[in-house]
């Protein structure tokens, strides 16, 4: 593709979603010196929709909420990305959110391109059957613009495997017939894949054994340090903790809990599984608070909560060896310079917390085929994939001398941008 006369393509500076999710992208062009006008499409989300979600609520009374789904880019296959249920999200985020999914799949070789999509809600502030009917009228309304070859979506924060069914029950009642394919995340009973609530903390697990191992370390005896014990942070102590390593501390949104000499994690999913998820009291570990939880000594830092934990503030203070992304965008563009100054290794999330739209992607395959696999196949896949990609920004690292984050950019832009060339601009 030849650009005459960048001046004229669209300043990504105007369009671009946020500033964090275009600097890393402007980053990774500058390296790859991307042509300006391949660096615009790329900045610009493929499609932005907004739809009203009219619902009746238990009370008889009707809301009308908004539902947002952003398509980034479609490149390299359909769009694929979560449905977030979350007070605070906007357009904004969703657009940042889906351009980080787009260099994700390309990162891990998975044909897709990113897309996310959210309802500003708190889905605790729901019953049942009105987060149902949410679901369903969002979907309804989203109905051209989602199936298996155009747009998949995925559960993310505040929706899970529930969301899912209504989702794919609802696209299935409106084309005449089941789509299983049309979500991933699904319950095993329609067509989900063994693997899949796991997969994220998995991946998390193999990427820090893969840092460790390439720092001549392992992860028995490694101390570990894991912020939120949800989803993914539960996961990935569990497996680390099977695989020999010590997690000293694990925190919740009130507060966490450390051990010099490592916590019983089994006995402490038992014990916050009894309480509705509450650490408080549980013996042979004192309190700590999630501030000071990250500046523990320790060899690996897990931050699986939220974006901006760790900031100009306390980067310096920082004080392991690696840090592996679970949460997307948990490290500022400054602080990730000062870790990155101070030796630190810190694995991006694109690459760390990639487990989970992996096992959506075999999720998608096994569908397809009609042919379901056992769980140590989906997790031997999911493995492959996930190490191959490490290798390769490993050695994209050290060929090009920059830091994992932007090597695991380069690859990403890069991929995508090479297939956008290769197709060319229509008409
Ligand atoms: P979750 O809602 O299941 O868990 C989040 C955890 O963080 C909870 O334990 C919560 O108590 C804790 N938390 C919230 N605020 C906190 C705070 N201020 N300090 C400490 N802990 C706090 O969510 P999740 O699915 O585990 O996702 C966690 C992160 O991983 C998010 O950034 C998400 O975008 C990212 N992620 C998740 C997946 C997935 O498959 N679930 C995939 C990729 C990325």
């Amino acid at each position: 593709m030849v650009t005459h006369s960048p001046p004229a393509a669209p300043s990504p500076a105007h369009i671009c979603p946020s500033a964090q999710a275009c600097s890393y992208l402007n980053w990774a062009a500058r390296e790859l010196q991307l042509d300006p006008g391949l660096l615009a499409i790329l900045s610009t989300p493929r499609k932005v929709v907004t739809v009203a979600v009219p619902v009746r609520l238990d009370n008889q009374q009707i809301q009308v909420l908004a539902g947002h789904r952003v398509q980034h880019c479609n490149v390299l296959g359909p769009y694929k990305g979560g449905i977030r249920y979350h007070p605070a999200i906007t357009l904004e985020e969703v657009s940042a959110l889906a351009m980080l999914m787009t260099w994700k799949c390309a990162l891990m070789g998975v044909p897709y391109g990113g897309a996310k999509g959210g309802i500003p809600i708190d889905p605790r502030q729901y019953s049942v059957p009105e987060l149902e009917r949410i679901t369903r009228r969002y979907t309804s309304e989203l109905i051209k613009d989602i199936g298996p070859a155009i747009d998949i979506p995925a559960p993310d924060m505040g929706t899970s495997a529930r969301e899912m069914a209504w989702m794919m029950d609802t696209y299935s009642v409106n084309v005449g017939h089941a789509v299983p394919g049309v979500v991933t995340g699904k319950p095993l009973s329609m067509g989900g894949s063994r693997g899949r609530e796991m997969a994220t903390g998995r991946g998390v697990m193999l990427m820090v054994r893969e840092a460790l191992a390439w720092q001549g370390g392992s992860l028995a005896g490694a101390r570990v340090l894991i912020q939120g014990f949800g989803n993914v942070g539960r996961a990935a102590a569990r497996l680390l903790h099977q695989a020999g390593a010590k997690i000293l501390a694990v925190s919740r949104t009130a507060g966490g809990l450390y051990n010099p000499n490592g916590l019983d994690i089994p006995a402490l999913e038992v014990y916050t599984r009894e309480r509705g998820g509450s650490m408080v009291g549980f013996p042979a570990a004192e309190p700590i608070d999630n501030a000071e939880l990250l500046l523990q000594k320790a060899d690996v830092l897990i931050p699986a909560a939220l974006e901006n934990q760790i900031t100009e503030a306390n980067a310096d203070k920082i004080q392991v060896q690696i840090v592996a992304e679970a949460a997307n965008g948990p490290t500022t563009l400054a602080a990730d310079q000062i870790l990155n100054a101070r030796g630190i290794t810190v694995l991006p999330d694109i690459l760390t917390n990639a487990g989970g739209v992996v096992v959506s992607y075999l999720e998608w395959v096994q569908g397809l085929s009609y042919l379901f696999w056992e769980e140590e196949r989906v997790n031997q896949e999911m493995e492959n994939l996930m190490v191959r990609a490490f290798r390769q920004v490993v050695q994209e690292a050290e060929n090009r001398q920059v830091s994992l984050r932007l090597s695991a950019y380069t690859l990403g832009v890069g991929r995508v941008a090479r297939a956008l060339q290769d197709r060319g601009l229509y008409p």
